[in-house]
């Protein structure tokens, strides 16, 4: 029988969840789902320096406002707990398995102090051409004999254990995306497990989590790919079977730049302010590096789930495009339910709009036409004010209006409406049809100086006729007014 796949998301409480990291995290997520596997939530928090208060509340909210939904983590224990790092530690889980790594020889105490690890250091270039300071240690400690060692243990002196790397030969590792990677061992420091203040090194703690987790895929950024190597020198030094690697690209701006927080839309909470939808997002970012067989691009969660296939992730960066989301975003707004729709929207229409408006027909005419929520204040500011306009936006070439012709029209209209009782859009509608039949003019003729006028605008959400009657009768018709004086003037 085979093993049941579990995957984790282990992220580092810093701040924000950046997009790449959500995408780390959805592609974990579809990989477990897609076979009815495990996803994991494990709280990487060891490295003091860069915990954020408050950024584990982030993770949460998160992944509950995506519908990544863990199955395991430190909130729902399945018995591999605990799930937060600094918990594990507490436990001794580091220490007991650096100790094991000793007793094979695969590891070692190191006794030295700061002054010899200074002699050690060499100036390299490194392969962008900066010059950098590195230590390689020599492996004095290895040598010291067993009885060497315990003395020093008792008599307090401070101690790192690093790893015993083999100096001849290579190391294999296997990424699923990129392939193999080889590193010669003689080019591995003995690199540190256990710090001195008792703490385990990043990678160390990484690779003993997922094997006590039995985490059967690993899915991370390709910053970690260099390190690669390492971690599997320790899968090999435990004996333990790795689980598969999936390095992702990078994912960069337009500028083809690491996307950082300068695009000002680089994490989830960004976007979720600039009045992204979450499932736009998800949708958005499962394309982030990779696509199905065939072209569709809107797709449910549970689709994704269905369809997604690692294998076919691609290895180029992938560029986030703002303007491509906006427009997935829009998509998923004209097929929202109304009602959830009218929610979301309310509190922008209420930001321009004071009046005592039907604010439902309002939210209802623009809904296919924004792309963001945000958006609405644009197409709809003209409700509680008409802006400036100038009177050349009366001459339309193909309706063949002009200034002239529009300020003959309004003033006809304007009776007509006058003694109008029934101000709903239909009835608005007909009295307009009857007079265009009469004068025998085109619709656009008396449609485009009435819209204009009550409106101010050149491109408005609905007709002149559904514009007037959420402006009601009075409104309306103080706005044809008015046009008329400017008309006049
Ligand atoms: N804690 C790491 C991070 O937030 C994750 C590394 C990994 O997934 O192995 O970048």
């Amino acid at each position: 029988m085979s093993k049941k796949i579990r995957t984790r998301y282990a992220p580092s409480p810093t701040g924000r969840m950046h997009v790449g990291n959500l995408r780390t995290a959805l592609y974990e997520f579809l990989i477990a789902k897609h076979v009815g596997g495990d996803f994991i939530l494990r709280i990487e928090d060891t490295d003091q320096e860069r915990f954020v208060e408050g950024a584990t509340q982030i993770i949460y909210r998160t992944l509950a406002g995506t519908g990544l939904v863990h199955d395991e983590g430190p909130d729902k224990d399945k018995g591999f707990g605990p799930y937060i790092q600094s918990e594990r530690m507490a436990t001794g889980i580091y220490l007991e398995h650096a100790k094991m790594l000793v007793e094979k020889g695969e590891a070692y105490y190191c006794f030295c102090d700061q002054a010899r690890l200074e002699s050690l250091k060499k100036s390299i270039t490194d392969s962008e051409g900066n010059i950098k300071e590195i230590t390689v240690y020599d492996k004095h400690c290895a040598h010291l004999s067993k009885e060497e060692v315990e003395e020093k243990l008792n008599s307090g002196i401070p101690y790192v254990i690093r790893q015993n790397n083999p100096t001849e030969g290579k190391t294999t590792f296997i990424d699923e995306l990129y392939g193999e990677i080889s590193v010669e061992n003689a080019e591995l420091d003995d690199m540190i497990l256990i710090k001195s203040d008792g703490y385990p090194t990043y990678n160390f703690a990484n690779v003993v989590d997922d094997h006590c987790m039995e985490i059967t895929h690993v899915v991370r950024g390709n910053e970690y790919i260099s390190s690669s190597p390492k971690y599997q020198r320790l899968y090999e030094a435990f004996g333990w079977e790795s689980p598969k690697y999936i390095h992702l690209p990078l994912i960069t701006d337009e500028n083809h730049k690491k996307l950082s927080k300068r695009s000002g839309h680089s994490s989830y909470e960004d976007l979720i302010e600039q009045g992204f939808l979450s499932e736009a997002i998800v949708n958005y970012i499962a394309l982030l590096g990779w696509s199905p067989e065939d072209n569709q691009e809107i797709f449910t969660l549970d689709e994704l789930i269905k369809k997604f296939d690692y294998h076919h992730v691609n290895k180029s960066p992938s560029v986030f495009d703002i303007v491509k989301l906006k427009w997935m975003n829009g998509e998923y707004i004209k097929a929202m339910d109304f009602d959830k729709y009218y929610e979301m929207a309310l509190p922008y229409i209420k930001e321009v709009i004071t009046k005592d408006y039907d604010l439902e027909k309002i939210a209802n005419m623009v809904k296919t036409r924004i792309e963001v929520f945000p958006d609405i204040k644009e197409h709809i500011d003209f409700f509680e004010a008409v802006p400036e306009y100038d009177i050349e936006m009366y001459s339309h070439k193909k309706m063949k209006t002009s200034p002239e012709s529009s300020l003959e029209v309004l003033k006809e209209l304007l009776p007509v409406f006058e003694q109008l009782e029934d101000y709903s859009n239909d009835a608005i509608y007909a009295e307009l049809v009857k007079y265009v039949e009469n004068k025998g003019c085109k619709n656009g003729y008396a449609m485009w100086p009435l819209r204009t006028a009550v409106s101010g605008k050149q491109m408005t959400p609905g007709g002149a006729t559904e514009i007037m009657e959420v402006l009601g009768k009075e409104e309306s018709l103080n706005r044809i007014k008015s046009a008329i004086d400017k008309l006049s003037k």
